[in-house]
């Protein structure tokens, strides 16, 4: 595999040129101006943040690439996918309000704003990648039909990954729901019975009602059910 280019900016801003204006060069330097956008969606995946969350990239900063989108005549969108776990971006109308409420709204933006995967994360793409672990992925509907992807992701510790990035963004961030729980489906928890003294806590913490005890007071996990009853 050839060795990735790789540019960086510092955080210094100066009176001649601010922190957006740096972005911008930045971009031109890692070959914007080489790609063909002209009449392209282009879907610009990136993280809303769950609200009361500062830890996401702030809208003005997606406002500069979108608007270089646009000059390149492009059709540029926003898009995030909704998430595996019940919260604040499980669904598109949940996911929309905590966009809007961390500031990405199209006036701010100056594009759309998308949810990949549809109201309840099922519109999707199964694309086969015959691949060992997988032989297909699940993509959401609106980042598999762009034409072109740009991912907008930020630096993040990650406790099975070690950190996020752009691979985390788009090989996870990118997937649907559906999708989410497959590539989740390998490290799920398991009760060690021999243990559970059947207290009952997992039961009434489990966010997602997929636990209960069995008749003899062990705990069971359904992992189907979890998924099932996510509103
Ligand atoms: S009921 Fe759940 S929390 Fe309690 S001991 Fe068993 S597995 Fe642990």
């Amino acid at each position: 595999m050839a060795t990735s280019k790789v540019f960086f900016t510092n955080l210094r801003a100066n009176p001649k040129m601010n922190l957006l204006q740096k972005l911008s060069k930045l971009i031109d330097m890692a070959g914007f101006n080489s790609i063909v956008f002209e009449h392209k969606f282009t879907a610009i995946k990136i993280h809303f943040g769950e609200p009361g969350n500062m830890a996401f990239i702030r809208p003005n900063y997606a406002a500069e690439v979108v608007g270089k989108v646009k000059k390149a005549g492009g059709k540029p969108f926003l898009t995030d996918a909704n998430t595996l776990y019940s919260g604040k971006r499980s669904n598109a109308v949940d996911h929309l309000l905590s966009a809007t409420q961390n500031g990405f709204t199209e006036v701010v933006v100056g594009c759309p704003i998308i949810i990949a995967d549809g109201l309840k994360g099922t519109e999707q793409h199964e694309i086969e990648i015959d691949q060992p672990h997988c032989q297909t992925a699940r993509i959401s509907a609106a980042v598999a039909e762009a034409d072109i992807i740009i991912s907008m992701n930020h630096f993040k510790g990650h406790e099975m990954a070690g950190f996020g990035g752009a691979l985390k963004n788009l090989g996870m961030g990118a997937a649907s729901v559906g999708g989410k729980l497959v590539l989740h489906s390998t490290s799920k928890p398991r009760i060690q019975t021999d243990n559970c003294t059947g207290c009952n806590i997992c039961v009434t913490k489990c966010a997602h009602d997929a636990v209960h005890l069995s008749a003899d007071k062990k705990a069971i996990i359904n992992y189907e059910f979890g998924k099932m009853h996510r509103y």
